[in-house]
């Protein structure tokens, strides 16, 4: 089959395509790339090595994509393999590698991928790229660095050469490229650029780069190249840049007349996943660029003409990429039929990359039959697009699949546990009031008295270190050599020794150290009903980084306690104030796939309601401090400024839904990630947390005035220890950044706690770190005091 067929000859032109994917995972059905990654990164491997296991994961791509059904010679297979970053490699191949890693960069311009992991995870001082999220997915690209001085150049031909070795293979691809416009607005300054400096400035200079890339493509043969521009569909990546509209146009203009002198050119796709494309896609459908792809499960499709689109072809984006249930194909073909007037050819393809999806259902033989039905995985994904090529072109194929994707729905969407009365009429039953505490001050009096805490109170963000004894036990106990009970047992001794290790260091409000927990979410999703857990359903959050959302597909109950055991054993060890930890609501949602046959507020609402109860519970057990971490809140912020408000109100709802039945002496903590609060300082403030716990220390308590200034009046513990490197903060570290939080934010309100949880941290570093913390604090404590003596 697919390997008897003859190589196409590069400059011949290809039949239209039917069906494609916008892109395809990239870290292998078994995690081939990760673990090729991190042989290399622990020196198991040496770089060919690694480069011939990642050929092995792209040449299995090709072909499996081939059997699934997308052909083999006409690029509606795309080559979009990235070994960590696909914005990393562009950044590599236009030369816009950061000065601190010229060394890294090879006397031809390449980047081998010794010198690429260095870039993405710097060394000794030299910091890697910043990391960030990818659009609103859990995906994280790294941050080019763009100066007025970077000097772009067709550096890396890395993309060149993966195409090549797919033709070589048969297979005429499709190589998928970061677009130029949304690379320069993904990218930040260079450190040193002048004052109001943006990227986006050097696009004139970036543009005939893409051209000679472009045209190095086609000289390999390659008849089509997708450019991705997804910030097209984003108000924030967006931001600032004045007339857009006409900056895109002239942009795709530019390029394809640079590549009119060129020998070949491939045509162009350019793809706009994520959202709509709004008025961008008149933009475009007036240049000359071959096809464009729209996503139509987050944007809208054009009702009527739009000039220029006639003559062009356009994929169809009607199969979500980005979630996992079996489209309903009847719908999905009717929309494509309803374009054929509007566009050249119509294509049926994928919303986005199935880069955000596990492979492939076959792998997860364990979960429930009935669930199993309802579920597209990457593989599944395929082959629906290419039935819906199929069934688009010839009409009447495929009629019995078109109908079983209806009854799979219908399946679905009646089965037991999808919808649960009693859930929905208890929540239809809540009142207003069900959303809110007393006012702060009266609580806050409530609390000083119940909990009897000092100035500056010490605290941890919840996890301890995830030790190789956790994993070890937790192994164990999944493979069947340890009982629950004895599981359980190993979990108590875990929780006493944390207990009596914070006892020692003094630190006031004490946490039980999550060892109970594989992960924030997954250890909620496996306890609550409504939700379901794969063995092997990994996705790329970053890099080498996985990981295995749950699927929430039915009504969300809790028909036990999940973590009162845990806390009420660990304020049994102590007479100190336990703090209980839960996920929040939103947190939650964002880092499962969730159902699509409500909105997400209404199942937002169902997860809070199970919180609530067991914030319930915790206090019943005597639980005076329960945080509700949403280090996702900012994470689900719709692209399009005109959506945010209405989430921000939900999301809010749903936070204090779960926290509101709290009593006033209950302390209720909330944990975020990160210290950048621009759009979502107002809803934080809504949270209305008792306490509110955020990343500062390696941006030196730089947001804290930003906290002041906006009214919040409630505690905050801004992040001493940056947990994200393995560094000890010494003490006087540590007191200097307290004396700089007092110094922005009245003391009252300020509580001294690291960035984030300890669970990726070792021992060694823990214990001193968290030993300088407390002293810290008890030295400026007295400092404060003697202020107050000599003022006084
Ligand atoms: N309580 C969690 C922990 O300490 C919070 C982690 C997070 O916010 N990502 O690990
Ligand atoms: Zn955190």
């Amino acid at each position: 089959m697919s390997t008897q067929t003859p190589t196409p000859r590069p400059g011949t032109d290809v039949p239209a395509w039917s069906a494609t994917v916008l892109g395809y995972p990239r870290i292998g059905p078994r995690r081939e790339t990760k673990k090729a990654l991190e042989a290399l990164w622990a020196g198991h491997a040496d770089v060919a090595t690694t480069e011939r296991a990642l050929a092995a994961v792209r040449a299995r791509t090709v072909r499996r994509l081939n059997d699934l059904g997308l052909h083999a010679h006409d690029a509606s297979i795309p080559s979009a393999f990235s070994a960590y970053d696909q914005v990393l490699d562009t950044a590599i191949a236009v030369g816009s590698v950061p000065p601190r890693f010229a060394d890294v960069v090879g006397a031809d311009g390449r980047v081998d991928l010794a010198g690429l992991s260095t870039i993405a995870r710097g060394r000794g001082t030299d910091a890697p790229l910043e990391m960030t999220k990818w659009f609103d997915t859990n995906y994280h690209y790294l941050v080019p660095e763009i100066g007025p001085d970077t000097r772009f150049r067709f550096a890396d031909d890395r993309g060149v050469r993966e195409f090549t070795e797919a033709l070589a293979d048969g297979f005429l691809t499709r190589p998928v490229l970061v677009g130029p416009v949304t690379f320069l607005l993904l990218a930040k300054p260079a450190d040193g650029s002048p004052e109001g400096f943006a990227p986006i400035d050097r696009l004139d200079d970036l543009l005939p780069v893409y051209a000679e890339l472009l045209a190095a493509h086609a000289a390999a043969g390659a008849a089509w190249v997708q450019l991705d521009e997804p910030a097209l569909v984003s108000d924030s990546a967006t931001e600032g840049v004045d007339g857009l509209a006409e900056l895109v146009r002239s942009a795709y203009d530019t390029l394809l007349t640079a590549l009119a002198a060129a020998p070949a050119r491939p045509r162009l796709l350019v793809a706009a996943p994520y959202g709509d494309l709004g008025e961008h896609l008149a933009s475009l459908a007036a240049t000359a660029v071959d096809g464009l792809a729209l996503d139509l499960v987050r944007g809208s499709a054009p009702t009527g003409p739009v000039p220029g689109l006639d003559g062009k072809t356009l994929v169809a984006g009607v199969v979500d990429g980005h979630n996992v249930w079996r489209a309903d194909l009847a719908p999905a073909l009717a929309q494509l039929q309803a374009l054929v007037p509007l566009a050249g050819t119509v294509v049926a393809g994928t919303s986005t990359s199935l880069l955000h999806v596990p492979h492939d259902v076959a792998d997860e033989p364990h979960l429930d039959q009935r669930l199993r039905g309802w579920l597209a995985f990457a593989d599944q994904k395929v082959a629906e697009v290419v039935l819906l090529g199929e069934a688009l072109h010839h009409p009447g194929t495929g009629s019995d699949t078109l109908a079983a994707s209806s009854s799979a729905r219908a399946d679905r969407l009646a089965a037991p546990g999808v919808v649960r009365p009693e859930v929905r009429e208890r929540l239809a039953g809540l009142s207003e009031d069900a959303l809110h505490r007393s006012d702060y001050a009266v609580r806050r009096a409530a609390q000083d008295e119940a909990l009897d805490l000092p100035l500056l109170p010490t605290t941890t963000i919840g996890s301890f270190p995830q030790t190789g004894e956790i994993r070890a036990a937790r192994a164990a106990r999944t493979a069947g050599r340890l009982t629950q009970e004895q599981y359980e047992e190993f979990l108590r001794a875990e929780i006493d020794r944390v207990v009596a290790l914070q006892e020692e260091l003094g630190l006031d409000v004490v946490v039980h150290g999550e060892p109970e927990r594989n992960d924030m979410v997954q250890y909620f999703a496996e306890n609550l009903d409504g939700f379901a857990v794969t063995r092997n359903g990994w996705v790329q959050s970053y890099g080498s980084r996985c990981v295995r959302p749950p699927i929430l597909w039915g009504d969300v109950t809790r028909s036990a306690p999940i973590t009162v055991p845990w806390s009420a054993h660990a304020a049994s060890r102590t007479p100190k104030p336990v703090k209980g930890m839960l996920t929040g609501p939103v947190t939650i949602l964002a880092w499962s796939f969730v159902r699509d046959d409500q909105p997400l507020a209404d199942t937002a609402r169902q997860v809070a309601l199970a919180l609530r109860d067991e914030v319930a519970d915790l206090e019943a057990a005597g639980i005076g401090v329960v945080q509700v971490d949403e280090p996702a809140l900012r994470e689900l912020l719709p692209l399009r400024r005109a959506d945010q408000p209405a989430y921000l109100d939900w999301s809010v709802a749903a936070f204090r839904l779960a926290t509101a039945g709290a009593a006033d002496a209950t302390q209720i903590h909330t944990h975020l990630c990160y210290s950048e609060f621009g759009e979502v300082i107002d809803a934080i403030d809504r949270l209305d947390a008792d306490v509110t716990s955020i990343e500062a220390a390696r941006s030196r308590m730089e947001v804290l005035p930003d906290i002041a200034r906006a009214g919040f009046a409630r505690g905050i513990g801004p992040g001493v220890y940056d947990i994200h490197s393995p560094r000890v903060p010494s003490r006087e570290e540590v007191a200097e950044l307290l004396r700089l939080a007092v110094a922005s934010v009245p003391v009252r309100q300020v509580w001294v706690n690291p960035d984030c949880g300890l669970k990726t941290r070792g021992y060694a570093e823990t214990v001193p770190a968290l030993r300088n913390l407390v002293t810290a604090a008890q030295e400026v404590r007295a400092e404060l005091a003697s202020t107050a003596v000599t003022a006084g």
